[in-house]
């Protein structure tokens, strides 16, 4: 660690630990502010691999993600030249009638559906960029004394074990961290986790036989069904990928192949001749259903040693499609952190703490609330009487309504203040529609009275 005159400590060497979408995109941010930065990730490089099976193909990419991308330069590429626009929702009803709903009817903003393979690869490749930065493949952490920045790595392929030191840890290990069980250890930590009774597979809906989507392409599919629901995001290959999202139990339920067909003809008879009956049947039963969880906890940092960071700190379930995109924000907060505080690390990690816990944990209540609002509210006259209701007062009033969707997805505004925003915006509604009312006794008393 350097000390300048001011005691100012600034790290000279930085792990960071998992080199996913929010490690490889730390590593350019901190390579830009001329740190020495070490990237050590378990897997091989991805960029020398086939498509990790069961991690999800492609992600939905906002607003604060593309705030992140934009600092580092790579925004244009991955949403002008890449990144494939879904401007709404399109619901499938249950009689194969089809519903737009779109985000942002004021200002056509849209969500960006880009591949998380595409996008770790542009990340890894960029950082590698960096003179100061090295990346270490087949690397697993497998001890750590945080306190001391102690780390041991398991080199995978000869399983040689390396120890090593570093001023500053960035542990962006995801939901099952490595790093976080270290801080677990320490006092004072606090930690949750939620599994949810729901779990996910993911399909596939292939192009058609000319090459093309065959469904309208710039829209986030929804096939909502109460309790459980399908969702389809488009690929550059023009094919899509299609998540469902079910009670265990449920999938359990459909062991065979006549459960199976008739489940989809009862609940998505629009999807099969989409995907295939034959495609169905048989990535179904290849694939197995993965659990979803939620992770709060806090502090994010350990002294001036370690913080973390992404799905390490703040897992979520995926249905406000925020995870990657807060995990991004992360990156921007500690880069603007380190710039306010002039890289004094003991002031921006607890700092980072400080103003990070509590948005951190509103958007995983969020994310909670958008699975109802998926799989169910959609469905609901009273939704979409809400969401015009929304769209008018934000078309009318931009400065003064934003709709919590656009709050969230289409803006920086922090997560805690999204809610807030919202529970103002509930209130005003009632006590406004409660006014309407009592007009409208009055006035009909009144009128009863008079003729
Ligand atoms: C079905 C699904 C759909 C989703 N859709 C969206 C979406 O549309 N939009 C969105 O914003 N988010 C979405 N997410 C969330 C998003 O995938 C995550 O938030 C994001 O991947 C988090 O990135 P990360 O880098 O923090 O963690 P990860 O992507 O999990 O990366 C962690 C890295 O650390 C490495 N690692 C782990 N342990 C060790 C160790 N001991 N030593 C060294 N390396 C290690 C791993 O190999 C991995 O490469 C979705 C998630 C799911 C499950």
């Amino acid at each position: 660690m350097e000390s300048n005159r001011n005691g100012i400590t600034k790290p000279s060497k930085v792990a960071i630990v998992g080199g996913g979408l929010v490690g490889s995109l730390c590593a350019c941010f901190l390579a830009k502010r001329g740190l020495n930065v070490e990237l050590y990730e378990y897997r091989n490089d991805i960029r020398k691999t086939e498509l990790v099976k069961g991690r999800s193909i492609n992600l939905a990419l906002s607003n604060r993600g593309r705030a992140a991308l934009r600092a580092v330069g790579l925004e244009s590429h991955m949403v002008r030249e890449y990144g494939i626009p879904m401007a709404g929702r399109m619901i499938h009803k249950l009689n194969g009638n089809l519903q737009e709903l779109l985000y942002d009817p004021r200002t056509n903003k849209n969500l960006y559906s880009v591949g998380r393979k595409y996008l770790n690869e542009v990340l890894l490749t960029a950082a590698e960029k960096y003179d100061n930065v090295k990346l270490f493949f087949n690397h697993k952490l497998i001890n750590a004394n945080l306190q001391d920045g102690k780390l041991v790595f398991r080199q995978m392929e000869t399983d040689q074990t390396i120890e090593l030191n570093f001023d500053l840890i960035i542990g962006a290990d995801g939901a099952f961290s490595a790093i976080r069980k270290h801080m677990m250890k320490m006092p004072l930590f606090d930690f949750s986790q939620t599994y949810i009774e729901h779990g996910y597979m993911e399909l596939c809906i292939p192009p058609d036989s000319e090459g093309k989507f065959q469904m309208e392409s710039n829209y986030l599919h929804i096939w909502p069904r109460g309790e459980f629901m399908m969702i389809a995001l488009p690929n550059q290959d023009h094919s899509w990928t299609v998540t469902m999202f079910m009670p265990f139990a449920k999938f359990a339920m459909l062991d065979t192949t006549e459960k199976l067909m008739d489940f989809f003809q009862k609940n998505f008879p629009d999807a099969i001749p989409l995907i295939g009956e034959d495609r169905i049947i048989k990535d179904f039963f290849n694939a197995t259903a993965l659990p979803l969880v939620s992770i709060k906890c806090k502090p994010y940092h350990v002294g001036n040693r370690a913080i973390i960071i992404g799905d390490a700190a703040h897992a979520m379930v995926p249905f406000y499609g925020q995870g990657m995109n807060a995990g991004m924000e992360d990156c921007l907060l500690l880069d603007q952190l380190l710039e306010e505080y002039n890289m004094n690390i003991s002031k921006v990690l607890p700092e980072f703490t400080r103003r990070r816990h509590e948005d951190a944990h509103a958007i995983c209540d969020l994310a909670m609330y958008n699975y109802i609002e998926m799989r169910d509210l959609v469905n609901r006259f009273t939704y979409i009487i809400r969401k015009k209701f929304d769209d008018f007062l934000f078309w009318a009033f931009p400065m003064y309504w934003v709709p919590l969707y656009n709050s969230v997805s289409f803006s920086t505004m922090r997560y805690s203040l999204c809610i807030k925003n919202r529970q103002w915006q509930d209130k005003v509604l009632k006590q406004t529609s409660i006014i309407v009312v009592l007009f409208a006794l009055f006035f009909g008393f009144l009128y009863s009275i008079l003729f």
